[in-house]
């Protein structure tokens, strides 16, 4: 089934394969891989669309390694549609689910870890979002912390409220959304501890042939913090995972990602002094020989079918964003 669908794009990939000459790379940025698609993280692929999108990208496209495209990059070298495959924060799913997909299409990819969560940590919007999902009352109440009152009693609805807390909280300084994500803990039973990457777990996953790189300890807006402070989120993430995996951390992912808000000039040259060779935003984009190699563009592929997939890549193949 999945062969002919692939198979139906053909045609498209007719038309894409005259996009090479213009050497460019599309660096595609995913959090997880769930077991089945939640209603509570509609953003994320499942282990069936992870599949489809890497059949298609490995019939269709060049996926390399990342060293291998910023070095084509940089050159000037890089083959026709190329593509290259970045996870962001460590999740456990990455191991578990995306891991073997990737393995099974021979395919590999970078990983991009916020330490401060590994071994049963969790980050704040994971805590929203599975604090609402386990609530059981019709609504959720957070005047308390200075929010609004949610009506939780469909999955519609559940969606929405955590939807709307993580925006209303995301840019609150740190002490004020730790109380809110404390509030919303308070509100349930339990919520779950291995939503991230174990050490052993990251450790597994590097040595299956994944690149590991750097985002920060707690993955703060780093835009927001002190210049010492962000310096410390950056150098402790760095020196704990290249003592863990006993290597040297090539790369970089900016935490949220969109320059201006999330970060600064100033935190591009502390990445560029800290030994990196490379760094990404998530400014929506494709990468060429123009790119700054310390703040290169991503994309996160969210479109559900692969024609759309396919026609999403060839559209910013051309126009580049
Ligand atoms: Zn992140």
């Amino acid at each position: 089934m999945l062969s002919f669908l692939l198979g139906c794009l053909q045609p498209l990939a007719t038309i894409a394969s005259g996009l090479g000459k213009d050497k460019k790379l599309f660096i595609l940025i995913y959090h997880q891989v769930l077991d089945e698609a939640d209603f509570m993280r509609p953003g994320e692929v499942d282990k069936q669309a992870f599949t489809w999108q890497m059949a298609l990208l490995s019939r269709y496209f060049n996926v390399l390694p990342l060293p291998e495209a910023l070095a084509g990059l940089q050159q000037g070298t890089l083959p026709p549609r190329a593509v290259t495959i970045t996870f962001d924060d460590g999740y456990a799913d990455n191991l578990h689910n995306a891991v073997p997909i990737l393995k099974s299409f021979g395919l590999s990819a970078t990983f991009f870890i916020a330490s401060g969560y590994l071994d049963g940590g969790r980050m704040w919007n994971d805590t929203v979002i599975e604090a609402v999902r386990a609530c059981s009352l019709p609504q959720l109440d957070l005047t308390a912390i200075g929010l609004t009152s949610y009506d939780i009693d469909t999955p519609q609805k559940k969606r929405a409220a955590a939807q709307q807390i993580i925006k209303a909280i995301k840019h609150l300084p740190y002490p004020q959304r730790l109380e809110c994500t404390r509030y919303l803990e308070q509100q349930v039973q339990s919520l779950p501890d291995d939503l991230m990457l174990t050490s052993e777990q990251l450790i597994q996953l590097q040595k299956s042939g994944m690149e590991i790189g750097g985002h920060t300890v707690s993955h703060p807006i780093m835009a927001k913090l002190a210049a010492a402070d962000a310096k410390a989120e950056v150098l402790d993430n760095q020196l704990f995972l290249q003592q863990l995996l006993a290597t040297k951390l090539r790369y970089f992912a900016y935490p949220n990602g969109k320059p201006g808000d999330d970060y600064l000039p100033e935190h591009r040259q502390l990445i560029a002094d800290c030994g990196y060779q490379a760094a990404f935003s998530t400014r929506w984009g494709v990468a060429d020989k123009h790119s700054d190699i310390w703040q290169l563009p991503r994309f996160t592929p969210w479109d559900t079918t692969p024609l759309r997939f396919m026609l999403r890549l060839i559209r910013m193949y051309k126009s580049g964003n």
